[in-house]
């Protein structure tokens, strides 16, 4: 019930990671802090299709 996600960075907008998520656990999209090495900080991503 795993499906790959890619998070996007929402300060810059690129695409950072590359991760997966439980379907059942999260159906809608999650957003997580992570650390984006182009703004150098941590920021809020965003998952994307
Ligand atoms: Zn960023």
């Amino acid at each position: 019930m795993r499906v790959h996600i890619t998070l996007e960075c929402t300060e810059c907008g690129r695409q950072t990671y590359l991760s997966s998520k439980n379907r059942r656990n999260n159906p809608d999209r999650i957003e997580l802090n992570k650390y984006c090495p182009h703004d150098r900080k941590v920021t809020l991503h965003r998952e994307t299709k």
